[in-house]
């Protein structure tokens, strides 16, 4: 429509994740002409800044898809001069009511539609939601806000901030300020469990978003709560090799000395209904590995009564096939499968029936922050998480978190770099499954 505009506040705009992620992600969007005709960027935060250093900050990091090459830098000035910036505090009506005074400028009397981007850390959610729907939220249009993750620390503190986001509610909010949220909640409670469910699931009826979300929630309540006989949890520990010292979780200067909080967990997961009656499902998630990446991989039971195995002696391992999802870096699809080597002989190979995307797809894949701010845009849920999914998911792990902090459960030390704790290996074998090894070349 000619007649709207769209305005997107990044806020906490001198952050991290808004230079390598959001802006970066802006930009990609406007090169794929994904961003409405009239659209206006505020960056927001208390350091003081010009539009100019703004824009000098954000350039760094804008970068051009290798099949897109082409007029990038005519883009990249194109996009910037797009790009503004506010300064004022996360708790300051008037400083929100001075963006809304320059968001009305820029917008010009079309229809104003505002996005809000939450990067700040989460105890100050509440003062900028409350500030930005008082002051700075749109007269005749829509007003939408992406909060960054974590949603809360456990079931009650995500229900409270759910209730105040959406009732925009006056009462401030105490968070405790926590050394760190722990691994369980940053990645395990969201990420992992998000993954799950997708992969667990049944068909949904369509691809619209209240079709998939029925479905994770229905596969989030089968889940049996987590309990602390199926979880590992670890810590990383200094670690010297060759002659350089990596440092441990605690020699961080803000972490509270002896902190327990977890950088590494396992567990063991079951979904009690039809289709996954009995198979264990296997989470893992750390800090200060050795290798980094993201994975789903399902192992297939070994085959009753092997004959390979009885008639020629190889050991169960080979015959195990294994189904890899590569979620990130390197995305790919592989099956390792078990096969006999050509010729006259018996003997098995393992090999790799594999779509690697990057070899098979000349298309770089869109980061996971444009997926997101374009559906936030154009008003698709699909990828947003519920409230009820929200629940359902604190629910599995708010027992076993709790207990870890109130039995102050020491954390298995690991050293940086390392596999993580041997006693995910325990775990792991107590389930007849087997750890495979994170990001292997495919070439290979
Ligand atoms: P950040 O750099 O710590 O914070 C963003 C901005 O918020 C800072 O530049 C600062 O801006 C302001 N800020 C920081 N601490 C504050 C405090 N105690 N009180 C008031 N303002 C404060 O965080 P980030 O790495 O950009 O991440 C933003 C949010 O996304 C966080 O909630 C984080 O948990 C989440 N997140 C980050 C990543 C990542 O890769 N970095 C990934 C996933 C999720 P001013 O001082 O200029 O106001």
């Amino acid at each position: 429509d000619k007649n709207e505009s769209v305005s997107i506040t990044v806020v906490g705009a001198s952050g991290d994740l808004a230079k390598k992620k959001i802006f970066p992600a802006l930009f990609a969007l406007y090169y794929e002409d994904c961003l409405p005709k009239h659209f206006t960027i505020f960056g927001y935060a208390r350091s003081k800044m010009t539009d100019a250093e703004l824009r000098n900050m954000v350039s760094k990091t804008l970068t051009c898809r290798i099949d897109k090459r082409e007029n990038c830098g005519e883009k990249m000035e194109e996009f910037l001069k797009r790009c503004f910036y506010h300064s004022g505090q996360y708790d300051s009506q008037e400083n929100f009511a001075a963006l809304d005074k320059k968001l009305k400028e820029h917008e010009n009397g079309r229809t104003s539609n505002r996005l809000f981007y939450l990067s700040i850390p989460p105890n100050i959610f509440i003062d900028a939601v409350k500030c930005a729907s008082s002051s700075a939220s749109s007269g005749n249009g829509w007003t939408r806000v992406i909060v960054e993750k974590p949603f809360g620390r456990d079931s009650e503190s995500s229900a409270a901030l759910t209730k105040s986001l959406k009732q925009y509610l006056h009462e401030d909010q105490i968070f405790r300020y926590f050394d760190n949220y722990g691994i369980i909640r940053d990645i395990m409670q969201n990420h992992l469990l998000q993954i799950l469910a997708l992969f667990a699931m049944e068909t949904p009826v369509s691809l619209d978003a209240e079709d998939i979300r029925n479905e994770k929630v229905k596969v989030l309540r089968s889940m049996r709560p987590l309990e602390l006989g199926n979880v590992v949890i670890g810590q990383y520990k200094s670690h010297t090799k060759g002659g350089v010292t990596y440092p441990g979780y605690t020699d961080d200067k803000t972490v509270p000395k002896g902190s327990l909080t977890p950088t590494f967990a396992a567990a063991a997961l079951f979904i009690d209904n039809a289709r996954w009656d009995g198979v264990p499902f296997l989470m893992k998630a750390g800090k200060a590995l050795h290798k980094k990446g993201a994975e789903i991989r399902v192992q297939f039971r070994h085959v009753p009564g092997n004959l390979y195995n009885r008639n020629f002696g190889t050991d169960l391992d080979r015959a195990t096939n294994e189904l890899v999802i590569r979620v990130q870096p390197d995305e790919a699809i592989y099956l390792k499968i078990n096969n006999k080597v050509p010729g006259l002989g018996m003997k098995l190979d393992r090999s790799h029936l594999n779509l690697h995307y990057a070899a098979r797809y000349s298309k770089e894949i869109p980061d996971a922050y444009e997926r997101l701010l374009l559906d936030a845009i154009e008003g698709e849920r699909r990828l947003f998480i519920r409230s009820d999914e929200l629940d359902a998911a604190w629910s599995l792990f708010s027992p076993v978190l709790k207990e870890l902090e109130e039995k102050r459960v020491v954390p298995e030390y690991y050293p940086y770099g390392s596999r993580g704790p041997v006693g995910a290996h325990y775990l792991a074998a107590r389930y007849n499954v087997r750890w495979g090894d994170l990001g292997i070349d495919l070439d290979q």
